[in-house]
Parts: C-alpha cells; sequence; structure tokens
C-alpha cells in the first residue's frame, strides 16, 4: 500500500505517520525529517536545504524531488510507504506518479488531516520531540513524562522552525500549495477528508477507517 498524508503544518501528519507505519507495516518516509537529518550531518544537501527551512520556505523542488525518489526506490520501500511531507508541490506529486508508473505501481489513497487554523499554531509552538526516537509531545495536550522513558537516547528537543514568526512564514507557504494538492487527488479520485480535531487515538481510528474503504492493488499491496 501506499499513502500519503496531506495537512498543513501541525495537522498531525508525523505523530499518526509514526503510529500508523508501525500498524499497517509500511515505511515512513518525511521529507521534513530527511532534511533535519542531512543538516544535523552537515551534508551539502542538508545545508542547502537548512537556508529554506530557517525561512519556514519549501526546499526547492530540484533538490527535493531527486531525494525521495532516490528513498522510495531503495529495498525497504517494497513492502508500502506512508509518505509525510512529500508531495508538496503539484510538480512533486506529479514526478511522484511518474516514477511509480515506471514500476506499475501507484499511489493508493491520500489521507487530508484538516485542523482549523488557529489551532495550529498552538499546536506547533508548543511541540517538543524526543531527538533519539522522534516520538512527539505537546506541553498541553500530551506533556512529555517526567522521566522521559521512550527510548534509550531520550533527550527533549524543540525544532528550530517552531518559533513563532517561522511558524507563520510556514503556515502561509503552505496554505496554497496543500489545497492545490487536495484538488489535484480529488481529481484523481484519491482525496480522504479527514477530521484532525480532538484526542490523536480518535484520529488515528478516522485515518484506520478511511484506509479500509481503500482498494489497493491486492497482489502488491
Ligand atoms: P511541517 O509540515 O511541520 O512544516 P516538515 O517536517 O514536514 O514540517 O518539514 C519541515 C521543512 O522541511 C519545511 O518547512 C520545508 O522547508 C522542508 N520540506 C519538507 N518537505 C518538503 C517538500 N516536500 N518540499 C519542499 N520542502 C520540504
Amino acid at each position: 500500500m501506499r499513502l500519503i498524508l496531506l495537512g498543513l503544518p501541525g495537522a498531525g501528519k508525523g505523530t499518526q505517520a509514526h503510529v500508523l507505519a508501525d500498524q499497517l507495516g509500511l515505511l515512513h518516509i518525511s521529507t521534513g525529517d530527511m532534511f533535519r537529518e542531512a543538516a544535523a550531518n552537515r551534508t551539502e544537501l542538508g545545508l542547502r536545504a537548512q537556508e529554506f527551512m530557517s525561512r519556514g520556505e519549501l526546499v526547492p523542488d530540484e533538490v527535493t524531488i531527486g531525494m525521495l525518489l532516490e528513498r522510495i526506490a531503495q529495498p525497504d520501500a517494497e513492502k508500502g510507504i506512508m509518505l509525510d511531507g512529500f508531495p508538496r508541490t503539484i510538480p512533486q506529486a506529479e514526478a511522484l506518479d511518474a516514477a511509480l508508473g515506471e514500476r506499475d505501481s501507484q499511489i493508493d489513497a491520500v489521507l487530508y488531516i484538516e485542523v482549523p487554523e488557529d489551532q495550529l499554531m498552538s499546536r506547533l509552538t508548543g511541540r517538543w520531540t524526543c531527538a533519539g526516537c522522534g516520538a512527539i509531545y505537546h506541553e498541553q495536550t500530551n506533556p512529555a513524562p517526567e522521566v522521559l522513558d521512550c527510548c534509550t537516547d531520550a533527550k527533549l528537543t524543540q525544532r528550530a522552525d517552531d518559533q513563532p514568526d517561522t511558524v507563520k512564514a510556514r503556515l502561509d507557504t503552505n496554505r496554497e500549495w496543500t489545497e492545490q494538492l487536495a484538488d489535484y487527488y480529488e481529481a484523481a479520485s484519491k482525496l480522504h477528508h479527514i477530521d484532525g480535531t480532538g484526542d490523536p487515538s480518535d484520529i488515528t481510528a478516522r485515518l484506520l477507517a478511511a484506509i479500509e474503504t481503500v482498494p489497493t492493488t491486492a497482489a502488491e499491496a
């Protein structure tokens, strides 16, 4: 199965992708995580991406598309993928369709997690992540335990681009393309609207219910 999680920053893509990929046995691919890792390792790609990320802008397509297509061509992607943060532009969506089409494959469904914008700002600015395993916590809604025991390397960090000014820029950047991509996948009859408000486990249940209705190319799912 090949799924895309679509939604504005803070909609819960990362949180849900972790849980769903695990439950469904899919490879979770987050282009944001890939860029952050490359930046932390100070690779050429990472340093280039960081310039854009720190301004809340999109990394240019020519960098992003190549990186993603290379990743989904790895053997561990054969079990199925859960894309989180890609595609973010129409050329990215078209490049993805073309690359999968060459392998007689396709995206099975796009899950559009929708959350009113006034909630997104507080979600993002209160967000903390474990540097060891990527677990996501929130100051109000999902506080990290006093003794962090999610993994052996547990340590809480806040993303550099979760500062209020950059959050606003990210929402401005992403609003338009998210709608464009929703239209693109609606036209392909692949779009599912998911209410992204409320308890994370309820949102997971809504996502799973939508995924159950998806006709897969069964033999290769
Ligand atoms: P969020 O959805 O919360 O903004 P991500 O972790 O998905 O966070 O992405 C962080 C940053 O990485 C983005 O603001 C952008 O600069 C860059 N990025 C991630 N994925 C893409 C993509 N598909 N195209 C362009 N830039 C991307």
